[in-house]
C-alpha cells in the first residue's frame, strides 16, 4: 500500500489501522511525514466500569484524557494514575473504578515500539 501510495506522490493525512499493525516500520515512517495514526485499542473488560476504550489515548502526545474530561501524560510501558484528588471528587468515579478513596483511576499503557 505505501508503494501504490508513494507512487500517486500524494501525502497521507490520516491512517486508519487495526491495532495489529501499530509497530509496522511503515506506519512509523507515515508518523514521521505527518501523519496522524488512528487505531482501536483492543477489546478490554472492566465489568461495569469505564473500560479503557472510553479513554481518549493520544499516542502522540503521549496524554490520555478520562471520560469526565481529566488529562495526564504517560510513558509507554506504563500505568497511568489519574490525580487521586480529582478521582475523590469525581461525579462518576462509581462507574470509573473501586478504588479506595484517595487512590486515582489507573489504567496501563503498553509499550510501542518507535
Ligand atoms: S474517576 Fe478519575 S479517571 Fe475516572 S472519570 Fe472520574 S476523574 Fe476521570
Amino acid at each position: 500500500m505505501v508503494a501504490v501510495i508513494e507512487r500517486q506522490v500524494i501525502h497521507v493525512v490520516e491512517t486508519h489501522i487495526d491495532r495489529g499493525y501499530i509497530a509496522s516500520p511503515s506506519i512509523t515512517e507515515l508518523e514521521t511525514e505527518g501523519s496522524l495514526i488512528f487505531c482501536k485499542p483492543w477489546k478490554t473488560q472492566n465489568g461495569d466500569l469505564h473500560t479503557k476504550e472510553d479513554f481518549n489515548i493520544n499516542l502522540k502526545n503521549k496524554t490520555a484524557t478520562c471520560p469526565a474530561g481529566h488529562c495526564e501524560k504517560f510513558e509507554y510501558g506504563k500505568t497511568v494514575q489519574f490525580n487521586p484528588v480529582v478521582c475523590d471528587k469525581c461525579a462518576v468515579r462509581t462507574n470509573c473504578t473501586k478504588a479506595a478513596d484517595g487512590k486515582g483511576r489507573t489504567i496501563s499503557i503498553l509499550t510501542w515500539s518507535k
